[in-house]
């Protein structure tokens, strides 16, 4: 009786190990991250974060990395991407100001998370992903957790995605060479983009693009920042992930 009530105990203590911590109070973890690493960081926009304590970043994650998903940290999420950090996800989000009215284009889905934050905010989210089992799981992740109003899209967002243009605003996830120009066709007149630009892997710098009424571009540095590169038409399947 007493033995098997210890192996018993045994299995159950393995299991929690195995499933990776299913027992973590992920919310109470999410509510220092923000208050810690984004509130006391500077982000002040109530609805960025709102929007953060409400996205459960640990379903954006695989299973490996769930014990991680409340570090402040990015995160690798397969093909060679990775979940941007939490706190340059808010200031991305703060820096477009956009608000429920708003249809925002992201380049560079991955997880969905970012997509995910900005539509708890906007009204629409269009979001582009060049590696496509990314963008499917992303796309089957966001409907399983109740994100209607985001719609994921398979291809080279160094094109946009005219059809549903112009947008308020625009957010690039990953590191360009420049900013490319069919995205800044795509943005109304008094919208913002935010992009990092830079080579890739190397110091690059997070960009705001904001296009005034009358259609003049000005840009302006924010801060330094480490992305994955925004990769061009060519075969990701070639390339050799482990
Ligand atoms: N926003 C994501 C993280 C971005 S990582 C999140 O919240 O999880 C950058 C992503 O951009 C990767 O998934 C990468 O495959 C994608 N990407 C790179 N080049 C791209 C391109 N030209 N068009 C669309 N997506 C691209």
């Amino acid at each position: 009786m007493k033995k098997s009530f210890i192996l018993v105990c045994c299995v159950i203590f393995l299991l929690v190990i195995i499933t990776g911590n299913g027992y973590a109070d992920y919310e109470a973890q999410r509510r220092r991250l923000v208050k810690n690493h984004i509130e006391n960081e500077g982000i002040d926009d109530r609805l960025v974060l709102d929007s953060m304590l409400s996205v459960p970043r640990e379903k954006f994650v695989p299973q490996d990395q769930k014990r991680q998903a409340y570090l402040n940290v990015p995160l690798p999420i397969g093909y060679g991407q990775t979940i941007s950090q939490p706190y340059i996800v808010a200031i991305m989000t703060q820096l477009l100001n956009v608000n429920e009215d708003d249809v925002v284009l992201e380049i560079g889905t991955g997880s969905g998370y970012q997509a995910a934050v900005l539509a708890e905010i906007v009204k629409e989210v269009y979001t582009v992903e060049i590696i496509e089992p990314l963008g499917i799981a992303a796309k089957t992740r966001l409907k399983r957790l109740g994100y209607e109003n985001v719609e994921v899209h398979i291809g080279d967002g160094y094109f946009g995605w005219k059809e549903h243009s112009p947008y308020d605003a625009i957010m690039v996830t990953a590191a360009a060479d420049h900013i490319p120009p069919p995205l800044i066709r795509q943005l109304k007149n008094g919208g913002r983009m935010c992009i990092p630009v830079g080579p890739p892997y190397f110091p690059q710098v997070l960009k705001l693009l904001e296009k005034n009424e009358k259609g003049e571009v000005r840009i302006w540095d924010v801060l330094p920042v480490r992305f994955v590169p925004l990769t061009r038409a060519v075969d990701w399947k070639d390339k050799a992930w482990e």
